[in-house]
């Protein structure tokens, strides 16, 4: 079995197109040799004879040819000289070898093999024809006498190489086509990697052009891609000691601040985390050395299934923007500031002129009416001015200790009276809080912001409650309110200044949208965090969190 295989193997090498001319040829002289030295060793007579050496002659020149010719660049027909002359050596070997003429006439399946390898149904045809010719019809002509018999026998061989030529055609003629079809898939596959490739190459091309820093992510937060201006933002964010820092790692602090965003924070890993924000800024660089500001937006990338399989994230440099915005806060304050001066001179006359008892009432109204108006601008101007102070007091707080319960107090009981005015149930409800480092200034004013803005947005009849208490390990202060609330969209830009949700800016509510940007600041300032809950029509809660070692987590 293992035999009749390992023949099959052999012919269907010989047969192969592939397989070079030479050693076809090396093959079947081996063949041929080995068959005539075994047969000789009963009978040396039989190949000591001139028919022999002719045999050998002929096996030397077709040898010789197959070695010397250059066949890649002849024509393929040519290539069927060559078993055509083994043939040729079979014949004059064969009528040696008397009883074993038969056993050495089935050595022309090899060259009928090869002749159909290389040239198909034409091969089968020439091998029938060079066996007839040349062992069928000597033979033939030898024959004393000739009956249906022999006649039979002597067709025998070239009707089986004729039958073997056809079989190896068909089976070729098949292979041929599978070899056709993978060269016609492989051809398609090179090409279109080719154009994948190229799309690539393009795409690298102008992802590297663009100024804008790219960062593309897969689904568990690895990096698949990064432009050449998002390395130059990598590395200007890369502290000098860590050779690759992870994003955790980078110098990233809120902007105008000296405080570093914590890594669950971080633009990347709010993206990674499923997040889609437009304009997220964040400062760069080391505090207290050159900084960059850079406004971050993500998007998340759905596969064709929708599923969700990375996000892109883009880092633009908006220095130059923050800067004129800040030359313009610098301005705004400081005009605001000469401006306060003589208002409150303004507002102090006004006051002293409304108490003259020789007044007119419609006199006395007119004043009231410039009064309030005096009063609303100079609010608008300390608001201003508030914003100022606690920006350009960045890394500059005064801590001590004091007890945050105690400074909520001291806020709650200010506001009462307005409370009260406004119809609204003002609650405590303060457990009383650890001594922390803090700026009890700064803290006032946060909390204050926190409060007036509940009472602002409460209507009359509505209950505004200040809390206080230890939670996991951190300080809590909430401000809740059972005022008009805000939809989800509106939360999401709260903290950002001049902000004020639609219906803030609809209601007759006065504002400026800077007091909860202030807050914020101030909270960051203190390491501490500032959150939200709301829901519209039903009032929110603005919690406050500061760590309990306050002071060593401010910077
Ligand atoms: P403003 O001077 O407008 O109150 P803030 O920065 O303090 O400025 O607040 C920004 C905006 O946030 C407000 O205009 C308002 O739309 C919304 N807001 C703040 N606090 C509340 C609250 N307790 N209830 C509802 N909306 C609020």
């Amino acid at each position: 079995m293992d035999f009749a295989a390992s023949v099959t193997r052999r012919l269907a090498k010989v047969a192969s197109p592939s397989s070079g001319t030479a050693s076809k040829q090396l093959y079947f002289v081996g063949f041929l040799l080995t068959f005539t030295v075994i047969v000789s060793i009963s009978h040396p007579e039989d190949v000591l004879t001139p028919a022999y050496l002719a045999a050998l002659g002929v096996l030397a020149l077709a040898t010789a040819l197959a070695f010397v010719a250059p066949w890649e660049r002849l024509d393929t027909r040519l290539a069927a000289l060559v078993p055509v002359l083994d043939i040729v050596a079979i014949a004059l070997v064969r009528d040696l070898m008397r009883d074993s003429a038969v056993a050495i006439s089935l050595l022309s399946f090899i060259p009928a093999l090869w002749l159909v390898g290389r040239l198909r149904g034409r091969g089968a045809a020439i091998a029938t024809l060079s066996v007839a010719a040349l062992i069928t019809v000597p033979s033939l002509m030898r024959a004393e006498r000739i009956d249906s018999l022999i006649l039979a026998h002597s067709l025998l061989l070239p009707f089986t190489v004729l039958q073997i030529g056809l079989l190896a055609t068909g089976a070729l003629k098949v292979l041929d086509a599978q070899a056709r079809r993978m060269t016609a898939t492989l051809q398609e596959k090179e090409r279109l990697l080719e154009s994948a490739a190229a799309g690539e190459r393009l795409l690298e091309n102008i992802l590297d052009t663009v100024d804008v820093g790219i960062v593309v992510v897969d689904r568990d937060g690895h990096d698949l891609l990064m432009n050449r201006a998002q390395r130059r933002i990598h590395r200007l964010a890369s502290p000098a000691d860590i050779e690759d820092p992870d994003e955790a790692q980078l110098a990233l602090r809120y902007p105008g601040t000296t405080c570093p965003i914590p890594p669950a924070e971080r633009p990347v890993r709010r993206a990674v985390e499923q997040e889609t924000f437009s304009n997220y800024v964040v400062t760069l660089g080391p505090s207290g050395g050159r900084s960059t500001d850079f406004s971050s937006s993500a998007r998340q990338i759905l596969d064709r299934h929708g599923d969700r399989d990375g996000a892109v994230v883009v880092f633009s440099d908006v220095t130059s923007y923050v800067e004129a915005a800040r030359a313009q806060q610098r301005f705004v304050a400081a005009i605001s500031h000469e401006l306060r001066t003589p208002l409150t001179s303004v507002i102090g006359y006004l006051d002293l002129a409304r108490e003259d008892p020789g007044l007119s009432e419609e006199t006395r109204s007119h004043l009231g009416v410039a009064n309030r108006n005096a009063e609303q601008l100079l609010a608008i101007v300390e608001d201003l001015l508030q914003d100022q102070v606690t920006r350009s007091a960045s890394g500059g707080l005064t801590l001590r200790p004091h007890r945050l319960s105690t400074i909520a107090g001291q806020v709650v009981e200010s506001a009462s009276l307005r409370a009260q005015e406004s119809g609204i149930r003002l609650v405590q409800e303060l457990q009383e809080t650890p001594e922390v480092p803090i700026d009890e200034h700064r803290i006032t004013q946060a909390l204050t912001n926190l409060l007036s803005n509940a009472l602002k947005y409460t209507s009359r009849g509505g209950t505004v409650t200040m809390s206080s208490r230890l939670v996991e390990g951190a300080l809590e202060i909430a401000v809740a309110d059972t005022g008009i609330g805000m939809s989800d969209q509106e939360q999401a830009n709260l903290f950002t200044d001049f902000y004020r949700t639609e219906s803030a800016r609809m209601s007759t509510i006065q504002g400026h949208g800077i007091g909860l940007a202030v807050t914020r600041r101030i909270v960051l300032e203190h390491g501490g965090q500032i959150s939200v809950r709301s829901t519209p029509g039903a009032g929110s809660t603005f919690a406050i969190r500061l760590p309990l070692a306050a002071a060593d987590s401010a910077v």
